[in-house]
């Protein structure tokens, strides 16, 4: 499985899974979030709407994932996860390491052979950047490591982290080699 990092807006990326770091309701925001219903047409928030009326009335609990089409978006699915909010206490890693694990987990149920991901949390929820990367990288690894155990093929063979600023570049670089 290969890992790639790119700089930019992650609406553009012509994969088969775009990672949503959305809020329990489901019905939109701001960051990427808001991006990702703007570039992805009302359909989307129509599909959310709909699931919050049928399988979860009461929001997308912290740390799970759920999937809904990419409608006009290059991505042909939306999978939508709910970040830890640092600010209202939610400061336990595991939240936010099953934010990428679940998501890694339904890409490979729906046969995704591609996810990018944003720095879920790293935004309005305040979560530290270098955690976020630290917690985001141990998380595929540990997904590829798993199925390589077993001697399956993933589905997904190919982890992207799209990530809005240079400077959230570097930290990702920094923490992939290793460094400081
Ligand atoms: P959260 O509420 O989970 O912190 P945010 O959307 O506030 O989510 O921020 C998560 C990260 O996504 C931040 O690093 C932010 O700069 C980044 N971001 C915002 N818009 C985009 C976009 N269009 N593509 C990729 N990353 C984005």
């Amino acid at each position: 499985m290969r890992i790639e990092l790119v700089q930019g807006d992650i609406t553009t990326r012509a994969v088969d899974v775009i990672v949503n770091a959305a809020n329990s309701s489901l019905l939109g925001g701001g960051g990427v979030d808001g991006a990702i219903h703007r570039a992805a047409g009302p359909e989307l928030l129509a599909a959310c709407r709909e699931l919050r009326r049928t399988d979860l009335p009461d929001g997308l609990p912290v740390g799970a994932a759920v999937a809904t089409p990419g409608f006009r978006l290059p991505a042909r699915w939306v999978i939508h996860t709910v970040g830890p909010n640092r600010h209202a206490g939610q400061t336990d890693p595991a939240l936010l390491a099953s934010c990428f694990r679940e998501s890694l987990e339904l890409a490979e149920s729906l046969g995704a052979q591609s996810v990018a991901f944003p720095a879920v949390s790293a935004g309005v929820y305040g979560w530290d950047a270098r955690e976020v990367a630290e917690t985001a990288f141990d998380a595929v690894t540990t997904f590829a490591a798993s199925f390589e155990e077993s001697g399956e093929d993933t589905a997904v063979d190919l982890v992207e982290f799209v990530l809005f600023s240079s400077e959230m570049v570097d930290v990702f670089r920094q923490v992939r080699e290793g460094g400081p």
